[in-house]
């Protein structure tokens, strides 16, 4: 499958891993948006948002936990980030592995787009 992010989980594309475990994968994304901007993916292939099941909860909890432990982890916790899915064209989706972006280390701006 050709996919940048499954390559990453086999480790043939190379990555700043941050955290890790058998459900979920993070790591530093190569053009930060802000002082903190981690990726958070789960290990499993799933295209998009649209794609996940119920049989995805226990993934999905995991990304969940993996963002507030790497959260607490580099010190953003307390002061707040935000945590953003894209899906699909309107959504500014470019990489088809589900993905889950940790953005924190600054005060971010007010938007919705
Ligand atoms: P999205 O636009 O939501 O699909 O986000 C894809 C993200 O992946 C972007 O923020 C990219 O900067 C990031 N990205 C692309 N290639 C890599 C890579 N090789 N390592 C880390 N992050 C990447
Ligand atoms: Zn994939």
């Amino acid at each position: 499958m050709d996919c940048l992010f499954c390559k990453i989980i086999e480790g043939t594309i190379p990555s700043t891993k941050v955290y890790e475990n058998d459900h979920v994968l993070a790591f530093k994304d190569i053009a930060p948006q802000a002082p903190v901007h981690i990726v958070i993916i789960p290990k499993k292939h799933i295209a998009t948002m649209n794609d996940v099941t119920r049989e995805d909860d226990v993934a999905l909890a995991e990304i969940f936990a993996a963002a507030r432990q790497i959260a607490r982890d580099l010190g953003i916790a307390d002061n707040g980030y935000r945590l953003i899915n894209n899906t699909n064209k309107d959504g500014g989706q470019t990489v088809f592995h589900l993905h889950f972006h940790l953005l924190g280390g600054t005060t971010l701006t007010p938007q919705v787009n």
